[in-house]
């Protein structure tokens, strides 16, 4: 089975089209979303109705998707976040707060293990570093776990030779996994990348392989951005999408 994985797509629905039609392209027809699907971004509606469209899809929630339902206090985020934030609950209608609300930190499948931040702490933890791996592995029984939360597509692994080894994932990327041992791959960002390159990120998991690829799509950047200033959402939040940072 090949999957499509993505993750924090920050309300930004031209990105999502540019990753979905990506998809469509390559026959994907399950999809796997690592939350943040709302916060930053214009589109917060529109882009949960097109996820829960998708249908075959597994979903877990991320940081901004439990802030806007109430679950989470503002006072975890910064100033730019918080506001988008305080924007994204003032518009987003209560069915579709009622359904990220609803998402699970974590899911514990047959083949992979799935959640926004780490298999520790789903929510909010930032796993940046291989002590961070290490630390990780006791919290997941899978070869393979996906993540999301900061934005860069990379991956955590431990070579033949017992060294963790932590690297970054480019576009068409190809990474074959050990099925023997443990891999935590963040598959980056959809909707607000982070690793200098301003492309929508996405990563396509061959379970018969064991293979990742890693793909970004070129989207209307200049369209959000517009619809960004509309909103009055912060000047910062807007510009870094044209450097992907
Ligand atoms: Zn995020």
């Amino acid at each position: 089975m090949r999957y499509g994985i993505f993750s924090d797509v920050h309300s930004n629905l031209e990105a999502l089209e540019a990753v979905l039609a990506c998809f469509k392209k390559e026959r994907i027809q399950s999809f796997v979303c690592l939350g943040d699907i709302v916060g930053y971004g214009p589109n917060p509606n529109e882009v949960v109705q097109r996820i829960i469209g998708l249908k075959k899809i597994q979903i877990t929630a991320g940081n901004h998707d439990y802030a806007v339902s109430g679950l989470k206090e503002l006072t975890w985020f910064n100033d730019f976040a918080a506001r988008s934030i305080i924007w994204t609950k003032r518009h987003l209608k209560e069915e579709n707060k009622n359904f990220l609300m609803r998402l699970p930190r974590l899911i514990d499948g047959s083949q992979f293990t799935l959640t926004h931040g780490s298999p520790r702490d789903p929510i909010d933890e930032y796993l940046l570093t291989p002590r961070q791996y290490l630390d990780n592995l006791e919290y997941f029984r899978t070869p393979i776990c996906f993540i999301g939360h900061t934005h860069v597509p990379s991956i955590f692994y431990s070579d033949s030779l017992g060294m963790i080894q932590h690297k970054p994932l480019g576009d068409g990327e190809i990474f074959k996994c050990d099925s023997q041992a443990k891999t935590i791959v963040n598959v980056g960002s959809v909707g607000q990348p982070r690793d200098g390159d301003p492309r929508a990120a996405c990563v396509i998991y061959d379970s018969e392989k064991f293979e990742i690829k890693c793909l970004r799509s070129s989207y209307d950047i200049h369209a959000v951005q517009d619809k960004m200033k509309q909103a009055s959402l912060p000047l910062f939040l807007i510009e870094r999408l044209s450097y992907g940072r």
